[in-house]
């Protein structure tokens, strides 16, 4: 299960000190380096663990917590608090554009799970009584276009296709267009993804994304792959104006890395969660939750 080395570890620094009646500043300091190194073993990126560990410092060290009467359960409230906040405070929703279709961009490596997710949230919408299109604009790996529908065919949801031969520029163009003029409300646009970032497959979703002008652009992110996949947000980011992350294969031992650090490397809310292969394994994600899954 995902988080499971850092949260073992986590329960065993508050446990410690759950287990003493008044708590010093040196208890403190020392459960803090704990869960330092606990985040740092988790793959979380440095300098999110040296921010964090200072607000949390900076709050639990105040007269008000040493003179409480559960000095390690304000604490462990404090950290609760914090990771939330970390993670991105809120659940943020899908945004929906004022005037339908609103369109959705997904972004990311191959493997991450662009396909699988843009079945997931046409499932997802369709259950909140929305008529989705999918778009097929992932032309270079082979059976891409085949595996959307399929998917599409599972939940009875439309998958615009111009086969492998025309641009995907096109193909998204013409996609939106069909959905206009077909009365769906909402249209996911799947793209390609490569092995690592390259200029060619920037250049490629930069130029769907002014061909289209997306209400949302999904950055689809494979938790498993720890710091990498905060690296690979930051340079998205920095190329395309992301609107939101989603983390799949949360069903994994992931260490938890990706999750507590690309919000706040790159500013971006994590919307979704993946958490298996099926098409109803998609959850949104609440950070509030979240911590107190690692927390226990
Ligand atoms: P794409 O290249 O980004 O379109 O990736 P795919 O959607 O084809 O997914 C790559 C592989 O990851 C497939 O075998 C999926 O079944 C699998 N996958 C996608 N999401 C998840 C998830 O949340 N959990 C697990 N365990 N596997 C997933």
């Amino acid at each position: 299960m995902a988080f499971e080395g850092l949260s073992t570890r986590l329960q065993n620094v508050f446990g410690k000190l759950k287990g003493r009646g008044k708590v010093s500043e040196d208890d403190v300091n020392d459960a803090m380096r704990e869960v330092r190194l606990a985040l740092l073993e988790a793959d979380v990126n440095f300098k999110v663990v040296k921010d964090f560990i200072a607000k949390v410092k900076e709050r639990a060290t105040g007269l008000e917590v040493m003179k409480s009467f559960t000095p390690a359960m304000v604490i462990i409230d404090i950290v609760n608090k914090e990771l939330t906040e970390l993670m991105g405070g809120t659940q943020e929703k899908l945004i929906k554009a004022n005037k339908p279709p609103t369109v959705i961009l997904m972004a990311g490596l191959q493997g991450a799970g662009k396909t699988t997710l843009t079945g997931k949230l046409a499932k997802l919408l369709q259950s909140q009584n929305h008529k989705p299109l999918l778009v097929a604009g992932d032309i270079y790996r082979p059976a891409a276009i085949k595996q959307l529908q399929v998917l599409g065919g599972q939940i009875s949801v439309p998958v615009f296709t111009l086969g492998d031969e025309v641009s995907p520029v096109e193909i998204a163009k013409q996609g939106v267009q069909l959905a206009k003029d077909q009365g769906n409300d909402y249209v996911i646009i799947d793209t390609a993804g490569r092995l690592q970032i390259d200029a060619e497959l920037m250049q490629e979703i930069k130029d769907i994304h002014s061909a289209v002008n997306p209400d949302e652009v999904l950055l689809v992110v494979d938790a498993m792959t720890g710091q990498e996949a905060v690296n690979v947000a930051k340079s998205f980011h920095e190329q395309l104006a992301l609107t939101g992350v989603v983390l799949t294969k949360l069903d994994g031992d992931t260490r938890g890395g990706a999750a507590l650090s690309v919000k706040a490397v790159t500013g971006c809310p994590i919307k979704f969660a993946s958490t298996g292969e099926k098409i109803d394994q998609l959850e949104a994600f609440h950070p509030d939750r979240m911590a107190s899954r690692i927390l226990g």
